[in-house]
């Protein structure tokens, strides 16, 4: 849980860094993401008015699931503007914004995560990974392949739910 001593916010702000379990982001079950260590978080605290505005960065080592080839891969997903206002009046002693840096963090997800730009993926037919060199299955001479009219298309990375959306709820079937 990462929680700000709301009584601690002098004239200029409070800030707080440190680290919080990897487990805050709930990933056990994804079949894609899972974390792969400790949350780091540095957030400063200021006063405005009624509200308790905080800014910072954080960021999260997880380990992504290549949507090409299927294979494991280590990589940072991090808010380098997290920036959440509250109500002071709700958090008189102390603030937890375990749940916002969750779900923003789980924004950072790329929808299709790939291990490198370049990666080849799997063969459609016998499911060798091209990555490792080509397989015996190359189609016959002359014959279009099933895959040419994907040639130039990529696949745009983008978070997985949209901006106000309720995240993880809806993600869609694979
Ligand atoms: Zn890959
Ligand atoms: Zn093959």
């Amino acid at each position: 849980m990462i929680r700000i001593e709301t009584t601690q916010i002098g004239e200029n702000g409070y800030s707080v860094s440190g680290e919080e379990p990897g487990e805050l982001l709930e990933l056990e079950h994804d079949p894609v993401a899972q974390a792969a260590g400790p949350i780091q978080y540095e957030l400063t605290v200021e006063r405005a008015g009624g509200e308790l505005v905080v800014r910072g960065q954080v960021e999260a080592p997880l380990t992504l699931r290549c949507s090409r080839c299927a294979q494991f891969f280590s990589t940072t997903v991090r808010v380098s503007s997290f920036l959440h206002a509250y109500e002071w009046a709700e958090n008189p002693e102390s603030l937890d914004v375990s749940a916002d840096v969750r779900e923003d963090l789980l924004l950072e997800i790329p929808g299709f995560p790939l291990c490198h730009d370049g990666c080849k993926g799997l063969c459609a037919q016998c499911g060798q990974d091209l990555n490792e060199g080509p397989c015996a299955c190359v189609p016959p001479e002359g014959a279009p392949s099933p895959w040419s009219g994907l040639d130039g298309w990529s696949a745009t990375p983008g978070p997985r739910a949209p901006k106000g959306g309720t995240g993880r709820g809806e993600k869609k079937k694979t």
